[in-house]
């Protein structure tokens, strides 16, 4: 089934520091208009630079982080992190690692060159340990280069399904992350922050929720304040990655730190158990799905259409007809939510729906920058 859904979750209170950012645009605004102009994005199918189809790794019960023996070697797993992988990169990866290295003496393998191996190779390598990462393929092939690279946990896992075991390293990962990207923001990562203009479903801020934290600045936003010809539009600010920069930079911080990387499939557990490492970390995404029987894991597929930059666009949006997000390298417009969908190959009618869908968002601006 193809549906597109809101990537918000929800807001937080507080002062909108970086909405400041938007309105030091020069204004074509009518006078008296008190609304925010911003720069609008060009929807037009002839801007489209290409479409792309990813596969997130879901699991209703969320991701696995978790130690096990493996023919005498310990096995730490990593993967299963649906929508949210960027986002819980580091924090899930921290886990793992703790996991695995209290008390080991040697080398160490890494099995994945998504996110998750990245990031596990370099705190690996951190902690003092050399590392070999061995993948069946290397970014820019990941489904981690496709991702849109918004920090959020969201679409990760179901309220129904999750353990407060389960929750406990979920907030424990969201925390480490949290920090982790924001000593990393700028130019050589590809990281920044930006203002995020979300259309919610009337619900204001909900300050019980322990997430809140992770959308600083959030607050609703009254009609005159945005330009968005839309009811119920609330703000917030997060961190975006530039995924393609982010991997580039993290397979050169690897390879500088003496790590190795060499090509190859593991096709069953026993193929592991060959290895020459005794502490091997899996971070093979929905590949684990096959090499170790998970059923539970299924592919989510989010289709995105990449427009021509536009460096003047410094804000985000998510709605209910999908998400805005500007990178240096194109905008980004997404995103489909489609269960067990397996294919990689961009569909053209729902390439075209979503770009349909942006245009008429953006063409409804009511004041522009
Ligand atoms: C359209 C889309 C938009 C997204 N947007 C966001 C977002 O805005 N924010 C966010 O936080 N997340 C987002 N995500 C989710 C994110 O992309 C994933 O959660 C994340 O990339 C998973 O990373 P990973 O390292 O586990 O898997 P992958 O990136 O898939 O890496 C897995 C690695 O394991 C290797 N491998 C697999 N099987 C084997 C095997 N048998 N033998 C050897 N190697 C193997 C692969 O070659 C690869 O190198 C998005 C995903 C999609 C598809």
């Amino acid at each position: 089934m193809l549906t597109t859904m809101n990537r918000r979750a929800f807001m937080a209170t507080g002062s909108a520091a970086l909405l400041s950012g938007c309105a030091t645009t020069v204004s074509r605004r009518s006078p008296g208009s008190a609304c925010t102009p911003l720069a609008p994005v060009k929807v037009e199918h002839n801007r489209i630079i290409r479409s792309v189809a990813g596969l997130r790794p879901y699991r209703a019960s969320g991701f696995v982080v978790r130690r096990e023996d493996l023919g005498g070697k310990a096995l730490v797993h990593n993967y299963g992190h649906g929508g949210a992988g960027i986002t819980l990169s580091w924090g899930s990866s921290r886990l793992a690692t703790r996991l695995g290295l209290q008390g080991h003496s040697g080398p160490v393998a890494v099995i994945g060159a998504g996110v998750m191996g990245l990031t596990t190779a370099r705190l690996a390598q951190e902690a003092g340990y050399q590392v070999t990462i061995y993948t069946a393929a290397l970014p820019p092939d990941t489904t981690s280069n496709i991702a849109g690279g918004q920090i959020s946990p969201f679409g990760h896992f179901s309220e129904r399904a999750v353990t407060p075991e389960w929750r406990r390293q979920f907030l424990a990962a969201m925390d480490y992350s949290w920090s982790r990207f924001q000593i990393m923001v700028g130019d050589e990562y590809g990281i920044r922050w930006l203002p995020t203009y979300n259309q919610t479903d009337g619900g204001g801020p909900d300050p019980t929720n322990p997430l809140e934290k992770y959308h600083p600045g959030g607050r609703m936003l009254t009609r005159g304040e945005h330009p968005f010809d839309l009811d119920d539009i609330g703000i917030y600010n997060t961190m975006y990655v530039e995924t393609g920069r982010f991997l580039r930079q993290m397979v050169r911080d690897i390879e500088t730190a003496g790590g190795r990387i060499q090509l190859r499939s593991f096709a069953n557990p026993a193929d592991i158990a060959s290895l020459p490492e005794n502490l091997v970390f899996n971070c093979t995404g929905l590949g684990s799905r096959e090499l170790f029987g998970d059923e539970e894991l299924i592919p989510i597929r989010g289709q995105l259409a990449i427009l021509l930059p536009q460096p003047e666009v410094r804000y985000a949006f998510t709605g209910e007809d999908g998400y805005m997000f500007p990178r240096p390298d194109g905008i980004l417009l997404g995103g489909t939510f489609e269960r067990n969908m397996w294919s990689t190959v961009p569909e053209p009618g729902a390439i075209a729906g979503i770009v349909d869908s942006h245009r008429r968002l953006f063409s409804g601006l009511r004041c522009e920058a």
